[in-house]
């Protein structure tokens, strides 16, 4: 994936709602929908310049929008430490908290990590010119992550080593001093010595990717019995109105997105609604479907004739709700109406298909658990993915992850024709033979197919 950017649709958008700007309410609440969707469908840096349009719109109703349009933000900054962008991280965590300061308490922890990284690359890069380092900005910043996170010992390493610095022994061991978590054994040590038993302390304390926070808006259960929301395509049953609506309309917008070059269609015929249930948590699903604790959603049908009845099994507090799971169960559903769809169809076909209908965010975490995959030796032949007759209980991520590198370089390379042509195949012989007769490939061959397209693709 390609750093995520602002997209057509946005420009669209926006000129439909600078026209529409005189219209007043209709085209606050519109915005602020349109924004919403963009957050939950992981388009973050197109959902904060939508609300920006909105709060144009109407400034009087910023507040309505506020928390979400800090959530964007939030996200931007997750993404920001993934790749290991500090600048980036320190500027969006700071725009979320300049829309909704609660959210600072949220990532505090992930915020202080970048903004000590880029204490520290700037320490290095002036002592590489051999300047003095400028203590005093550097001072006023570790106090300022202090006040942010007061226990945070980073912070503390980084005012031992300034005051250290400016030959203030004293005060250097102190600082040394707190951010071990008290005095170490041996009272009398140097600072040396602190200094190094503080950096033991600060390098075992470190914990920068804590996992994404789950939108507040998403946590609230009301009381009652599960309420009903229907769109064009599916009946939520649910505990969480406004989860429910944006819900259904993220799943509308997944439901009229082609995936893979039109391997699913864009708005596939369902006939019956699909049942989607969001069960108010996790131990309720896990109590309705029987499913592994890993698991983040389910999708079932079943066909009487032609007729499919669909049904998606989803909870509330599941991190990747929205942009992953929502699209992936989906998919299943879009993928089993399809003409392609066959029961007996090997799972890293059916997974690299479902992983490839999540979010651009999302498929890019899973590149990059093949990227781990690659440094530690663990990754999987083609022959052994194509071997697997189930996803895995152990393991399960770097399959999906596989499955969709697979399925999206052999769609790449050689079309959805040929793969159309592939999966027909693949119904009524072994998979060896069957890439053989479409692609004139054995599976090692495929598996160069597979390297090449990693290679390409960040
Ligand atoms: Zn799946």
């Amino acid at each position: 994936m390609n750093k995520i950017s602002r997209q057509g649709v946005a420009a669209i958008l926006m000129s439909v709602l600078l026209t529409a700007a005189a219209a007043g309410q209709e085209s606050f609440d519109a915005a602020a929908d349109a924004g919403r969707l963009a957050l939950d469908t992981g388009r973050f840096e197109e959902a904060a310049d939508i609300f920006r349009q909105a709060a144009a719109i109407d400034p009087a109703r910023e507040q309505e929008i506020a928390l979400d349009w800090g959530w964007a933000y939030l996200r931007l900054g997750y993404v920001a430490l993934a790749r290991s962008e500090w600048q980036d991280a320190d500027s969006t965590f700071s725009a979320a908290v300049e829309h909704d300061g609660r959210l600072a308490e949220l990532f505090a922890a992930q915020w202080a990590y970048a903004r000590l990284r880029l204490a520290w690359s700037s320490i290095e890069q002036v002592k590489d010119n051999h300047r003095r380092v400028r203590t005093r900005p550097l001072v006023d910043e570790a106090e300022s992550i202090l006040q942010l996170m007061p226990d945070n010992r980073g912070a503390r390493y980084l005012l031992g080593w300034l005051y250290e610095y400016e030959n203030h022994g004293e005060a250097a061991k102190n600082e040394y001093r707190a951010a071990i978590g008290g005095n170490p054994s041996g009272s009398n040590m140097s600072v040396d010595a602190f200094r190094k038993a503080a950096y033991e302390a600060v390098s075992a304390s470190v914990t920068p990717f804590g996992p994404i926070p789950v939108h507040p808006g998403f946590e609230t259960v009301e009381p009652g019995d599960f309420k009903r929301h229907k769109t064009a395509h599916f009946e939520i049953i649910h505990r969480n109105a406004a989860l429910a609506r944006r819900l259904g309309a993220a799943m509308e917008y997944y439901m009229s997105t082609p995936v893979l070059a039109g391997v699913l269609a864009g708005n596939a015929r369902l006939g019956k609604a699909c049942i989607v249930t969001i069960f108010p948590t996790k131990e309720e699903f896990t109590k309705s479907t029987g499913k592994p604790s890993w698991v983040g959603g389910e999708a079932s049908f079943r066909f009487v004739g032609d007729e499919v009845t669909a049904q998606i099994d989803l909870y509330q507090g599941n991190v990747h709700l929205m942009e992953s799971t929502v699209p992936h169960e989906l998919a299943h559903v879009r993928f089993a109406v399809s003409s392609y769809y066959d029961r007996k169809l090997p799972p890293w076909i059916q997974e690299g298909i479902s992983v490839a209908a999540e979010t651009a965010v999302a498929r890019w975490s899973w590149l990059k658990r093949i990227d781990k995959a690659r440094e530690d030796g663990t990754i999987a032949t083609a022959e052994e993915l194509m071997a697997q007759k189930d996803v895995p209980d152990d393991g399960h991520d770097l399959f999906y992850a596989e499955a969709y590198a697979a399925v999206s370089a052999i769609v790449e390379a050689f079309g959805v024709e040929r793969f159309e042509a592939f999966l027909g195949a693949v119904r009524h012989k072994p998979q060896e033979e069957a890439l053989m007769e479409v692609y004139g490939m054995r599976s090692v061959d495929f598996e160069d197919v597979i390297l090449g397209w990693l290679g390409t693709s960040e």
